[in-house]
């Protein structure tokens, strides 16, 4: 039953331990967070800084990671433990290895890296690992498009898909095709449902600016697509799916959350706008914002 309260959505008290607390700054442009429990730390892109920055939780320290980081974007673990990151720049998806080099993973849409004659992806966005092992990332054009987000370019195969990406065999294919600028994205706990922002009215791709649900086949396609929610004041950029089910999603002013089935349960402000967030902590209990100039975080009544 709805009413009147549950259309407004609550101020998330029973989620959150208390208000946004910025804990960095200094950043240009702060997206794809990604939490290193074994060092204590949130690695997240400075896209137009064009680094990756490093917030040390223990010390509470910030410092310049990687230099010349051919502007990457999202990030996250794969399976083993290591870094998955979207680079603009590089218009692939690539592990980041602790060292700053990079390995890439897939960059053309025959998956075969760094092939001649085939199309290249766009500018990859964002990127989440299935318990397969397998990587689903986005590829809208704003590396290509936005200045200071990577270098100018053509949308080579035409569109800007999601796709999945099998590292053990090397397929790719795209998996969601009727988006306008696919950015964050998130899989239900069980994978049987995939989320995808789309954030095309923020630069006048389109009029697009909510959180798209599909549900997952066996074979790995997306169907029966269709919006859950839309992000109003803003667009959704960074999406997260916590241990219920519930949906996180970045919001020009702040940090929104959906229950499965769509219904808002509440927001909290940030200061800045938000693009991305992760869970981590030492404890499990944070979720990390990157915000514009400033890395935020959000204490939980219980891990994500
Ligand atoms: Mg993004």
């Amino acid at each position: 039953m709805s009413s009147a309260s549950d259309a407004a959505g609550g101020d998330l008290s029973d989620l959150l331990a208390g208000p946004a607390e910025r804990v960095a700054t200094g950043a240009s442009w702060a997206e794809g967070p990604v939490w290193l429990a074994d060092v204590e730390q949130v690695w997240f892109s400075d896209i137009k800084g064009n680094r990756i920055l490093c917030f040390d939780e223990p010390t509470g320290q910030l410092r310049e990671q990687v230099t010349g980081a051919e502007y990457s974007n999202g990030r996250t673990l794969d399976r083993d433990g290591r870094i998955v990151q979207c680079s603009h720049g590089r218009r692939r998806v690539e592990l980041l290895h602790r060292d700053g080099s990079t390995t890439g993973l897939v960059s053309h849409v025959d998956g075969s890296d760094g092939s001649t004659g085939a199309a290249r992806l766009n500018s990859p966005n964002d990127v989440v690992v299935a318990q397969d092992g397998a990587l689903w990332f986005t590829d809208p054009a704003y590396g290509l498009q936005s200045p200071g987000e990577g270098h100018a370019g053509d949308l080579e195969y035409g569109g800007c898909h999601v796709f999945r990406f099998d590292p053990a065999t090397g397929d790719l294919h795209a998996v969601i095709t009727d988006m306008t600028r696919p950015n964050g994205l998130a899989f239900a706990p069980d994978e049987s449902l995939l989320y995808v922002a789309d954030s095309a009215r923020a630069q006048g791709h389109g009029p697009e600016h909510g959180i798209r649900i599909y549900e997952v086949t066996a074979d790995h396609r997306c169907v029966n697509g269709r919006t859950l929610a839309e992000i109003d004041p803003g667009v959704p950029d960074g999406i997260r799916v916590d241990r219920h089910g519930r949906i996180w999603s970045s919001r020009a002013d702040g940090v929104v959350v959906y229950a499965p089935d769509g219904t808002l349960l509440g927001s909290t402000p940030v200061p800045e706008t938000v693009a991305n967030l992760c869970p981590g902590g030492a404890d499990g209990r944070s979720l990390y914002l990157t915000a514009t100039t400033s890395l935020y975080r959000l204490r939980l009544t219980e891990p994500f």
